[in-house]
Formats: C-alpha cells, sequence, structure tokens
C-alpha cells in the first residue's frame, strides 16, 4: 500500500544521507519533498502541515549527535514524528472482564465478519484465550454461516440469534452461555450498511447497553481512502471507540487514510489486515510501521553501523593512547560513558571478559552501575590536570575531590585502584593484540 510513498522517501533519504552539512536551504528543500509525497499519498493537507512543522522544529534546532550525520539525523526526526503520528506506543486490547468482550462494528464490506475469525484465531494462538464467536448481523441470515466457518477454522466457539431475538437480548444472553461453555473471550460480529446510518448506531448502542463490550472496535477499510477517516470519526463521536483495525493494507491504496487516522480520529489503531486468510492480522507497532513506510530497515542498519564506526574510532584511539602509555583517567571516564550509552548492563557485562559471570547476579550488576556512577562524579571534580597525571593526587587532593563529589576520600582511592587495574589490563591487552597480529 505504501510502495510509491516509500519510494519517494528513499530517493529523498539517498540524497540527504552522505551529506556532512545541512542548512536551512537544505531542511527546507527536503521539507517540501516531504511534503509533496504525503499528499500525493492523500494524507490531509492540515496533517502534513503539522508535521513537517514538528520535522522542522527539530532540524533546524537539532542537538549534535556525534555518531550520525545531519542527513542521517533528519532521517531520524522524521522517523520519530511519523512514528508519533501513528499513535507512538502500540497499543493492546483491554484483556479484562470474565469473559473479556469486544464489539466490532463498521460499514458493510469493510471486513468485520472476517476480522472476527482473525481476532479469534490471534486470541487463542496468542493469548490462550478460548473464544466465543456470537452472530450480531441479525438481517442476512447467511451472515451467521459465514461466521460458522470461520470460527471453526480459528477453533472457536459460535451461536447464533433465536429466531426474533432481539440485539439487547441476545447480547447478555451470549455472556451466560460463554461462561456456561467455558469460553473466556466473547466477539461480537455485527451487520453493517453501507452508509453510516441512524438505526445502524441506534442498534449498536443497544448491543453496547447491554453486553459494556471493553473493547469497542472499529473495522475500517483503509482502501476507502480519506472517506474511511471520515467514517471513523463519526462512528467514534457516536459510540466512543476503543480502537480501530484497518482492513486492506495489502491493497494499492495510497495509504493516506493509514497514515492520517490515529491523528485525526484520536483513537489508536490495534491491528491491521493484510489479506482475506484468518492468519493475515497484525498487531499495529507505530515504529515499525513508521520504518516500514519510510523504507528504512536498511537505514537504520546504516545509522547503526555509522554508530560501530563511531566506536570503532573511539577503539582504535584509545589502543593507540595505551601503546604510548597515556591512557588517563579522562579515557576511563570516557569507558564508562561508552558503557552506559550502550545500554542495558547486562548486555553490555556479556561482552566484557569475566563479566557474564555477574550476568543474572543481581547485586553485582547494581554494585557495579553504582560505582560506575560515583566514579563519574570522582572524575568530573578532578581537575584536567589532574585526571592526566593522577600520579599528584595527594591526600588533600583527594579530600577535596571527595568533597566535590559527594563521595568519600575512601571511594577515590577505590576508583584510583580501578584506574590502574584498567591500566595495567589495557596494556596488557594491547601487547597480547600486537603480538597476535604480528604472528598473523
Ligand atoms: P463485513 O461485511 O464487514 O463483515 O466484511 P467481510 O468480512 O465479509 O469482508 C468483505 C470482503 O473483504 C471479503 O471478501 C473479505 O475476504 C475481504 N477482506 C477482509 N479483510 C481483508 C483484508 O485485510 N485484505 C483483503 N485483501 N481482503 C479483506
Ligand atoms: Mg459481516
Amino acid at each position: 500500500m505504501f510502495d510509491s510513498l516509500s519510494a519517494a522517501f528513499q530517493n529523498l533519504f539517498r540524497s540527504l544521507r552522505g551529506r556532512g552539512t545541512l542548512t536551512e536551504e537544505n531542511i527546507r528543500e527536503a521539507l517540501r519533498e516531504v511534503r509533496t509525497a504525503l499528499l500525493e499519498a492523500d494524507v490531509p493537507f492540515d496533517v502534513v502541515k503539522g508535521f513537517t512543522d514538528r520535522v522542522r522544529t527539530r532540524a533546524l534546532g537539532q542537538e549534535v549527535l556525534h555518531h550520525l550525520t545531519p542527513g542521517q539525523q533528519f532521517i531520524r526526526y522524521v522517523h520519530e514524528e511519523m512514528a508519533a503520528l501513528l499513535g507512538g506506543t502500540a497499543e493492546d486490547l483491554v484483556m479484562a472482564g470474565s469473559p473479556g468482550t469486544l464489539l466490532l462494528c463498521g460499514l458493510h464490506g469493510s471486513g468485520k465478519t472476517t476480522t472476527a475469525g482473525k481476532l479469534a484465531r490471534w486470541l487463542s494462538a496468542r493469548r490462550g484465550r478460548r473464544v466465543l464467536m456470537v452472530a450480531g448481523d441479525l438481517r442476512r441470515p447467511a451472515a451467521a454461516d459465514q461466521l460458522a466457518i470461520l470460527a471453526e477454522q480459528a477453533g472457536a466457539a459460535v451461536l447464533r440469534p433465536n429466531p426474533g431475538e432481539t440485539l439487547a437480548d441476545f447480547g447478555p444472553r451470549a455472556l451466560v452461555h460463554a461462561r456456561s461453555v467455558g469460553c473466556d473471550f466473547v466477539i461480537f460480529d455485527t451487520g453493517g450498511r453501507f452508509q453510516m446510518e441512524a438505526d445502524l448506531i441506534a442498534e449498536l448502542r443497544d448491543l453496547r447497553q447491554a453486553v459494556k463490550p471493553a473493547n469497542v472496535v472499529l473495522v475500517v477499510d483503509s482502501a476507502m481512502g480519506q472517506e474511511s477517516v471520515r467514517v471513523a470519526e463519526g462512528f467514534h463521536r457516536a459510540l466512543g471507540l476503543t480502537g480501530l483495525i484497518l482492513t486492506k493494507l495489502d491493497g494499492d491504496a495510497r495509504g493516506g487514510a493509514a497514515l492520517s487516522i490515529r491523528s485525526v480520529t484520536g483513537c489508536p489503531v490495534l491491528f491491521t489486515g493484510t489479506g482475506e486468510k484468518l492468519d493475515q492480522l497484525e498487531p499495529f507497532h507505530p515504529d515499525r510501521m513508521a520504518s516500514r513506510i519510510l523504507g528504512m530497515g536498511d537505514v537504520l542498519s546504516l545509522v547503526e553501523k555509522a554508530q560501530e564506526v563511531v566506536d570503532e574510532q573511539a577503539a582504535r584511539d584509545l589502543e593507540r593512547k595505551i601503546r604510548r602509555n597515556d591512557f588517563t583517567l579522562e579515557d576511563f571516564l570516557l569507558q564508562f560513558r561508552q558503557m552506559k550509552r550502550m545500554g542495558p548492563l547486562e548486555k553490555v557485562l556479556e561482552m566484557i571478559p569475566g563479566g557474564s559471570t555477574l550476568v543474572g547476579n543481581r547485586e553485582a550488576a547494581e554494585d557495579m552501575k553504582r560505582f560506575a556512577k560515583k566514579a563519574e562524579a570522582i572524575i568530573l571534580s578532578m581537575t584536567p590536570r589532574e585526571r592526566r597525571h593522577p600520579e599528584i593526587l595527594n591526600g588533600s587532593r583527594r579530600a577535596r575531590i571527595a568533597r566535590g563529589s559527594g563521595t568519600t576520600p575512601q571511594d577515590v582511592n577505590e576508583v584510583l585502584r580501578q584506574f590502574k587495574q584498567a591500566k595495567g589490563m589495557a596494556q596488557r591487552l594491547s601487547q597480547m593484540q600486537k603480538r597476535l597480529r604480528i604472528r598473523m
């Protein structure tokens, strides 16, 4: 669905990636292309404007990130703002209630019944639920047959209305039935119209009133473009939806609806449908969707590579310093910071020799974290000269540093001891490396 939009972004990003600097003019030009691409994808003007304004603000006031080129930073802003536009964080179904309850509504042909089957399958496979599918489309008897077939495929139970039964009676009966047959989640499929009409809304309100579903979810055909956004707005206003499911994302529509529906309606997208088969339902993750729309799998890995290069560069610098025997406390500090940047401590520990014995040992890991924090404060309290020549650190200097960093002289001694050890180890490592290299 997002093919041409992705292609436009890919083009733009290719031209930006290598840029060493970005001027205001470059940024304006790039944003013009972003705007055109989004408008061509059928995203409403207001949404496009809000989006490009946010990216512009960030791009012009950008903080300097050493590991990214300005072009890469711009791409990152576009990616982050697109993820925000799509809802930011992924939202889940409300699983509470016994049984859990979900009311599906939507226009005729939007994919409600198919989606009911997909959800039943997903809830049983991923959430271990025993699902009852309730045929709440009272007008079309064939609808119950379609639901029964899907229920069988999804391994769910099914319940049909009695002749002449109203939704207000059928709904509560379905909940009682679910409990009696041991089902712990109930999905109500409902009828639709070709347009949003008063009697449809009245019917849905009756059912909602009768069963008080934890989830009221609108199924929207994303191939309908902006019309589907208006439909969603209408349903949301009339019923108070808890979420949306976008179907037919596998089609060739331009994608504007999918991109703007969250921000226009304020209603989170929970799943997307990408085909007619029961397993073609995907939980909606705004950041992953943004990556997909921007064709960014490779861009993100490129950014990661850039990061690696910097780390390599830092490692090479460090190696040179060690060889020249001028590994200082400043480098020691840098190492701590690098460790922090590398993410969860457990991961870092796995990478340092001997560190893996600390993995899973929370206490030791916490100790190490505390030490890193203290060490940073202590080193920051030193003068540059002290950092480069720790041998000048006499008793009174140590006391001053302890006061300045809110630690004790013993802490300062400990950091200096660890530093000496690290320096010694680094030297041994570098000698070992040299020997290995000569042999190769
Ligand atoms: P309902 O009237 O809202 O219950 O819609 P149905 O579930 O009967 O679906 C209408 C048509 O859309 C059927 O032919 C479905 O197979 C098809 N459909 C539903 N979801 C999707 C989807 O995600 N992708 C595609 N390609 N077709 C879908
Ligand atoms: Mg149906």
